[in-house]
């Protein structure tokens, strides 16, 4: 599955393009943190999250860049505590962040979201402490870099949104804390930083919200579309199987002996065929019954697909009693021998034939083979007519034994 769900507003489009209103029905599905079922969020962080890192990782930068023009700003605003805020700035904030950008491709994604929240706890508590300890008159002023951290985590980043309300809602207080209690700050400011800190909250984390909730939904749609495909799929494979299958032994059928052979004979490979009919099977079916006889076509349908399986071969039920199988087997000695160990595979499955009256007391068979570079035939018909002939041989010639065509 590709990654839809992190890349912004081509997300939007394709969530609303999918169920008309961007995902109404997925919503009963995320929780009120906007959370995904788990092995949605597994599936999501499979398909999306190398996109995630790399967009995070340029966020860092860019962020890191601008965060470090506020030192130009500070010394200003602060100059009674300098060096020391550019010194804050550089020995924590910097390594720190570098620090999380070599990281985040390399931890468990839960792992990275938290060191994010960590980041920005940093990023947006640091000025506040700096503001706390500042007498300038002018430091207020650095507020202004507060709504700024609170775009650049909730918007930028796009923390996971329970991440972000946690980590607004941190920094909210921190700031309301420091606006209520910082000595010597003129009292008429303290509303309007109030009501700035306040709506920049807002504002950011209903941001945070909107983007979380629509990558989500985008996703969850996404992820019950393929879901459905697949299930559409191996439906299909399912009923193929079915056409192809034969109902009363569950090795192939005619029509998947007819495509086989086609197929086969189609190529150059040279291709053994033989006509397998099960001896004196009447008799069996009037002395046992016909369940006893089914029971018997399976057993024998059942060793005549392993024997054809362990020679890189192929075997189908004909109809009746009576069996196919194919083998890429380009000798005669070879055609023979496996003939010869075919008849012996099924009689030594001893499945008692008391019924029969020509001195053998277990079920066996007879078979007749052709192959293509014997006889030079290339014909389906052909191949099956000379194998056919050879099978009435096999009969004539007292049953329990392989003729060549
Ligand atoms: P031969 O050795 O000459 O092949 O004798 P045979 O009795 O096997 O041959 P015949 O053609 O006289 O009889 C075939 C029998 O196979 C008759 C039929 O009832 C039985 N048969 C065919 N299909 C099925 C099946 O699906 N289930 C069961 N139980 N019997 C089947
Ligand atoms: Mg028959
Ligand atoms: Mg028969």
């Amino acid at each position: 599955m590709t990654c839809v769900s992190e890349a912004g507003a081509g997300a939007e489009r394709i969530g609303a393009s999918r169920n008309g209103k961007g995902g109404t029905g997925q919503k009963g599905r995320l929780d009120w943190l906007l959370r995904m079922p788990p092995e949605v969020e597994r599936a999501h962080e499979r398909d999306c999250g190398s996109e995630r890192v790399k967009h995070l990782r340029h966020a860092i930068i860019v962020g890191l860049i601008v965060y470090n023009i506020y030192n130009l700003t500070s010394l200003y605003l602060m100059a009674d505590i300098q060096p020391f805020t550019v010194a804050m700035r550089l020995l924590v904030l910097l390594p720190g962040s570098l620090a999380i950008f070599l990281l985040v491709p390399r931890v468990p994604p839960a792992i990275r979201e938290l060191l994010l929240l960590q980041g920005m706890f940093v990023a947006s508590l640091l000025p506040l402490y700096l503001l706390y300890i500042s007498q300038s008159s002018y430091a207020s002023y650095t507020l202004g870099e507060l709504p700024l951290v609170l775009l650049f985590g909730n918007m930028l980043l796009v923390l996971r949104f329970r991440l972000a309300l946690v980590f607004t809602t941190v920094t909210c207080l921190t700031a309301l804390w420091v606006i209520h209690t910082k000595p010597g700050l003129d009292q008429n400011l303290v509303f309007p930083l109030t009501v700035q800190v306040v709506t920049g909250l807002f504002f950011t984390l209903y941001g945070n919200w909107h983007f979380e909730r629509q990558r989500c939904l985008t996703y969850l749609a996404q992820y019950d579309a393929e879901n459905r495909a697949d299930r559409a799929e191996r439906r299909g494979e399912a009923l193929r199987d079915l056409t192809l299958t034969d109902m009363l032994t569950g090795i192939a059928n005619r029509r998947h002996l007819d495509e086989t052979l086609d197929a086969w004979l189609a190529g150059d490979r040279d291709v053994l065929l033989m006509m397998v009919d099960v001896d004196h099977f009447k008799a069996f079916n009037d002395r046992f019954g016909h369940v006893a006889g089914d029971d018997c076509l399976r057993r024998i349908a059942s060793a005549l697909q392993a024997f054809a399986a362990r020679h890189d071969g192929f075997a189908a039920r004909y109809g009746g009693e009576e069996f196919t199988l194919l083998f890429a087997v380009d000798t005669e000695t070879g055609g023979a021998f496996l003939a010869d160990r075919l008849v012996r595979t099924v009689r030594e499955l001893s499945i008692p034939h008391p019924a029969r009256l020509d001195g053998l007391s277990a079920v066996t068979v007879s078979v007749g083979y052709a192959g293509t570079r014997e006889s030079g035939v290339r014909e389906v018909r052909d191949l099956v007519t000379r194998a056919d002939l050879a099978l009435y041989e096999a009969k004539s010639a007292g049953r329990n034994r392989s003729k060549a065509g």
